[in-house]
């Protein structure tokens, strides 16, 4: 079995780029928003940042300067 588990807590929560939106889960902000669809009639809609948990992570993750909660 593969273990997705991140290393040394080094998780989307502890990221400089991650932004909180709710209790578990934020934006992460590595990279510009992405194509989110048209659904929406407001076009600030349109473009939205990756919604990540706080648990996830990726190749990307860069520690917090400070180390405190952005
Ligand atoms: S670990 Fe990766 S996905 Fe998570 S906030 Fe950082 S850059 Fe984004």
């Amino acid at each position: 079995m593969t273990n997705h588990a991140s290393p040394d807590h080094a998780n989307c929560a502890a990221c400089h780029y991650f932004r909180p939106l709710e209790k578990g889960s934020g934006n992460c902000h590595r990279y510009p928003p992405g194509f989110a669809g048209e659904t929406s009639p407001k076009e600030s809609h349109h473009w939205r940042f990756p919604v990540v948990g706080g648990h996830g992570w990726c190749g990307e993750y860069l520690p917090r300067k400070d180390g405190a909660a952005p």
